[in-house]
C-alpha cells in the first residue's frame, strides 16, 4: 500500500507495477536494471516534463499521424508500465502493435500480447513464428521482427530500446521515435526523434497530442 500523500508516491506506483510485471513475466530482471538507469536520469530532470520534450512529443504525434505505416514496438518494460496507452495511441493513429524483446523468450512474448489484449489489442505483431524476417546487420534473435510489422514500417516508435537495434532500424531508412530518460545514450543520439523523459508521462501526452493535431491539415 502507498499512500497518495507519499513525496515519491508516483515514483513507488511505477516500480511496483514493474514489480508486478516482472512476477508475471512480463518484465526481465534486466529490465528492472534499467528502470534504474531511467529513474536516475529522472530524479536530476526534477521528474518533470520538460519544455523540449513537450515539443518532441509534438513531433511524434505529428509524424505518427502521418506516417502510412507506423508500428509500435513494445517490450517487456513498456508492457508493464502503459500497456493501455499503447492500445489507445494504436487505435487513435491506425499503428500497429508489435512484441519485441531484448530477452525473447516465446513464452514472455505472449505474456505481453496477452496483457495487450486484456487491454483491448485486437491484433498483436512479431510473437512466436510470425517474427519470422530479420533486422540487418544485427546478430543472434534480437534481429527477428514480423514481415508485416516493423520490417515493412516507415515509421517506428520504440520507447526503452537498446541502441544496437535503434542505429539498425535508422540504417533501414526508418523514421525511429524513442522514448529515452538518458539524453546520451545511442537510442537517444541515434533516433530522429527522441523524448528525453519518463514513458509513463510521455504515453498519456501522446495520445491527448495525436487527439488534438488529428483532422488537421
Ligand atoms: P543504449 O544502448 O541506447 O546506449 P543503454 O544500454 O544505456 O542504452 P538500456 O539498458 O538498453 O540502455 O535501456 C535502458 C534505457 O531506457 C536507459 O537509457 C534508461 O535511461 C531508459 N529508461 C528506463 N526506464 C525508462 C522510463 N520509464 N522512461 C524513459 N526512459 C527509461
Amino acid at each position: 500500500m502507498i499512500p497518495d500523500d507519499h513525496p515519491r508516491a508516483a515514483s513507488l506506483m511505477t516500480r511496483e507495477k514493474l514489480v508486478d510485471g516482472f512476477k508475471r513475466n512480463i518484465v526481465v530482471a534486466e529490465g528492472l536494471i534499467a528502470h534504474g538507469r531511467g529513474e536516475a536520469f529522472d530524479y536530476l530532470l526534477g521528474e518533470k516534463t520538460t519544455e523540449m520534450a513537450e515539443s518532441a512529443v509534438r513531433a511524434a504525434a505529428a509524424l505518427l499521424l502521418i506516417s502510412k505505416n507506423a508500428v509500435l514496438s513494445v517490450n517487456g518494460n513498456a508492457a508493464a508500465l502503459c500497456a493501455k496507452e499503447i492500445v489507445e495511441l494504436a487505435d487513435i493513429t491506425g499503428a500497429k502493435i508489435e512484441v519485441n524483446l531484448f530477452y525473447r523468450t516465446e513464452e514472455r512474448e505472449r505474456a505481453i500480447k496477452a496483457e495487450l489484449e486484456r487491454h483491448g489489442a485486437r491484433q498483436v505483431l512479431g510473437v512466436g513464428e510470425k517474427a519470422s524476417a530479420r533486422i540487418p546487420e544485427l546478430s543472434s534473435e534480437r534481429r527477428r521482427v514480423d514481415p508485416e510489422g516493423i520490417l515493412v514500417a516507415d515509421t517506428v516508435f520504440v520507447p526503452l530500446e537498446d541502441g544496437d537495434r535503434t542505429e539498425a532500424l535508422a540504417k533501414m531508412g526508418k523514421s525511429v521515435i524513442t522514448v529515452d530518460l538518458n539524453p546520451l545514450s545511442r537510442t537517444a543520439r541515434a533516433a530522429n526523434i527522441t523524448i528525453v523523459d519518463n514513458l509513463v508521462r510521455v504515453m498519456p501526452a501522446l495520445v491527448q497530442k495525436v487527439s488534438a493535431l488529428k483532422g488537421k491539415d
